[in-house]
């Protein structure tokens, strides 16, 4: 062990009494989201406690295969410094509608029909592979869709719904490895 562990070490275990957190959240970085995000997860998913893991484009893509392997393990690693502090059990992969990270790697255009049909293939794809890979690590993951609903013609943005997929795409991974 170097230097620089040890004193990470150190530095975690000092840190007595534990604060628990109930999940890690991985998320884009989309700023359209934020809100519908704390709102949602304080007021629905139930969870006033957990660790914004990090913000990556394209969410739980950068735990799918597509996305590069170093990353994966630099964003997992870097992610779950938050287990050593808060002892999160379940993980939170999220993906959302109109995601320019989605929309540039597999390229689709959501606004057409083709496109939307397109999206949703892409949404099983990557969040299925993302729910492997974090359930292979030991955590439960959960997993949400935001769905854009309508234009708040007050911002004139599109606000959020967001949806509880995990049983879904746990099928969608049971049925893979059957
Ligand atoms: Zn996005």
């Amino acid at each position: 062990m170097d230097q620089i562990e040890e004193t990470l070490d150190k530095g975690i275990i000092e840190m007595e009494p534990r604060h628990k957190v109930q999940a890690i959240l991985t998320r884009c970085g989309d700023g359209r989201i934020n809100e519908a995000t704390f709102k949602f997860m304080q007021e629905e998913a139930g969870m006033a406690e957990y660790d914004l893991g990090a913000t990556p484009p394209g969410g739980a893509w950068v735990f799918s295969n597509d996305a590069p392997k170093e990353a994966k393990e630099v964003y997992f690693n870097d992610q779950s410094t938050y287990d050593g502090l808060h002892e999160p059990e379940e993980w939170v992969l999220t993906v959302h509608e109109d995601c320019g990270k989605l929309k540039g790697v597999y390229g689709f255009d959501p606004s057409t029909e083709d496109g939307k049909k397109k999206q949703e293939e892409v949404f099983d794809k990557v969040t299925s592979e993302a729910y492997r890979f974090i359930a292979d690590k030991g955590y439960t993951p959960k997993v949400y869709r935001y769905n854009e609903t309508r234009l708040n013609p007050k911002t004139q943005k599109m606000d959020f719904e967001i949806v509880d997929i995990t049983e879904k795409v746990k099928r969608i991974v049971e049925v893979g490895e059957e």
